[in-house]
């Protein structure tokens, strides 16, 4: 599928506008129109019922080392700055920026995740020579702006995000292996070449967090930050949640919200924008099973995508390489999905699940501590102690059972509602024929979506505007919204009406024909098989509902 087929659809029909577009756009701000705000509504119920409302807290589910609650919160946007100190957000989170001259493209180096990215964040591409020689012209040109820059740290860098990708190593002369660069190699290979390119602007670092200042006076006293992730204020009231709930350990606190990130290059569509939702779960277990429990989630959230009918090929669950993980990680897998607008082969990423260790909770006690995390991340001040402190709060837990006290562990399940729709929005785009009022063949576009996901659930027609048949349709329409996004349209040929719910996904069409006043019965017809079956009128609120939940 073409992503401009896409795009101008969902403009079209109303699932997604330019933010502010009558002032031409706001690059990185996305609106969601009439259809989009129901599918995306549609997304994130789906996940909270799924995640907390429904979970059944007595039961060990298939996978599960063991049966554990689920609870939710939702959170201010702005949070005290220290949260974001104490997270490594306000020192980490900033990009390294470089600008191509020639080419233009922007590279940035994620610091909290310690690897090289591109403007629309993929992984480094399996072959992608280009690539490649970007991201190492891209260190190279860091390097020949500081020479007092370590460039044999700064060659480790490159070497362990290189090593993800052995092939892209050919396009160094004669080198086919990590092995035949090491650090001596670093002058001998990229130093000439250093010289050579001097086509790169000055790397600025660029920190990815919104700011603002709160009061009225905008000082440095009172700057603060939008939240670049939800999952901060989950940690942080993980005292209160346990002190005022009566949640034992294992258990998961849910949250879905807006987050900010203030992206270098947002692009392709929705899948990088400056203002975004996030669905995430902090899983807090105890530290002897936190491994299973990963697996656990990992499982789990695969599936729950795949039951909104991400089935197939299109979406991977992806582990991450040991060189790719987060300083504290033990484990990170990635769901991703095959976006159309990324090349053959290549996936982005959907939702991150990683084991975090004790790192989140420890740092909010303590403050920055681990001498081993990404370069930047702990600053000493003249007291030998991190600048950064942590609140000073115990926020161990203790098992009542067993008496022990523990910092618990964390699984954090972390999804993008956006990603999600686009997601949604790209498996269910189809083009297929169908038979027009005249009985001929005609193209016709069709979103496939999953039922549960559907922004509109059922449209009723009647036939005609006369004998009776508005005054039911009507009828029908008025139970059915009761219950769901329904659709009421009399207007032009019903071909022509079907079309357009076949755009919009509406799964099922009702009409109310001729036979309709004489034996209260209306036609059923389904989206995606064309099938048309002849039902009772007082059967379809309760078949459609049936068809539609779960
Ligand atoms: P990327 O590597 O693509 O920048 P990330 O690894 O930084 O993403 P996380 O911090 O793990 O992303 O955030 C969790 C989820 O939030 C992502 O899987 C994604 O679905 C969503 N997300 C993150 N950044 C953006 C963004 N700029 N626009 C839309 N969704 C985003």
């Amino acid at each position: 599928m073409e992503m401009e087929k896409l795009v101008s659809l969902c403009r079209r029909r109303g699932f997604l506008f330019q933010s502010s577009e009558i002032y031409g756009g706001l690059n990185g701000f996305w609106d969601y129109g009439p259809l989009g705000v129901e599918l995306k509504r549609n997304l994130k119920d789906a996940w909270w019922r799924d995640m907390v409302a429904a979970h059944d807290d007595l039961t060990t589910h298939a996978g599960a080392p063991g049966a554990y609650e689920m609870t939710g919160l939702d959170c201010t946007i702005i949070m005290h700055p220290q949260v974001w100190k104490v997270s490594g957000h306000y020192d980490l989170f900033a990009d390294v920026l470089v600008e191509c001259k020639e080419s233009k493209k922007r590279y940035r180096y994620d610091q909290v995740r310690c690897r090289w990215i591109d403007g629309t964040g993929m992984h480094l591409p399996g072959s992608d020579q280009q690539y490649a020689t970007e991201q190492v012209k891209y260190l190279i040109a860091t390097v020949a702006e500081n020479e007092a820059e370590d460039l044999e740290k700064r060659a480790m860098k490159l070497l362990k995000v290189r090593s993800k990708d052995k092939d892209s190593l050919k396009w160094i002369d004669g080198v086919t292996t990590l092995d035949q660069i090491d650090t001596q190699d670093f002058d001998k290979v990229f130093a000439p070449e250093a010289t050579k390119l001097g086509t790169f602007g000055e790397p600025r670092d660029f920190n990815l967090m919104f700011e603002s200042h709160a009061g009225a006076l905008q000082s440095e006293d009172n700057k603060v930050f939008l939240r670049p992730e939800t999952a901060q204020g989950i940690f942080v009231n993980f005292k209160n949640v346990t002190d005022s709930s009566r949640v034992k350990v294992p258990f998961g606190i849910a949250q879905v919200g807006k987050s900010f990130r203030n992206e270098i290059t947002p692009r392709n569509f929705t899948f990088r924008s400056r203002e975004f939702e996030q669905m995430e779960i902090e899983f807090f277990c105890h530290p002897s099973q936190s491994q299973d429990w990963y697996k656990y989630w990992r499982d789990r959230r695969m599936a729950w995508w795949q039951s909104l009918g991400l089935s197939g090929k299109n979406l991977i669950l992806r582990d991450h390489h040991p060189d790719e993980l987060s300083h504290y990680s033990t484990g990170t897998a990635d769901i991703e999905y095959a976006f159309p607008f990324l090349p053959e082969g290549e996936y982005g990423e959907l939702e991150g699940i990683a084991h975090r260790g004790d790192f989140d909770l420890r740092s909010h006690m303590e403050g920055k501590l681990d001498p081993n995390s990404c370069p930047l991340t702990v600053q000493l001040g003249e007291d030998g102690k991190p600048v950064h402190r942590g609140s000073g709060r115990d926020l161990t837990y203790r098992d009542d059972i067993t008496n022990e006290r523990f910092t618990p562990h964390v699984i954090e399940p972390s999804a993008g509602a956006d990603r999600g729709a686009l997601a949604l929005l790209c498996e269910a785009y189809h083009e297929d024929t169908a038979p027009d009022d005249k009985g001929q063949d005609q193209t016709r576009v069709v979103m496939r979506f999953h039922p549960r996901i559907a922004p509109v659930k059922a449209a009723v027609f009647p036939l005609v505007k006369k004998d009776g048949m508005p005054e039911i349709a009507q009828d029908l329409y008025r139970a059915l919204k009761k219950k769901f996004p329904a659709f009421y349209d009399e207007k032009g040929a019903v071909g022509r009406r079907y079309r357009r719910q076949d755009e919009a996904g509406t799964p099922y069409c009702l009409t109310v024909d001729g036979q309709s006043v004489q034996d209260q019965t209306v036609t059923l017809r389904d989206r995606d098989t064309l099938e048309q079956v002849r039902m009772k009128l007082d059967d379809v609120v309760e078949e459609i509902e049936r068809r539609v939940t779960g």
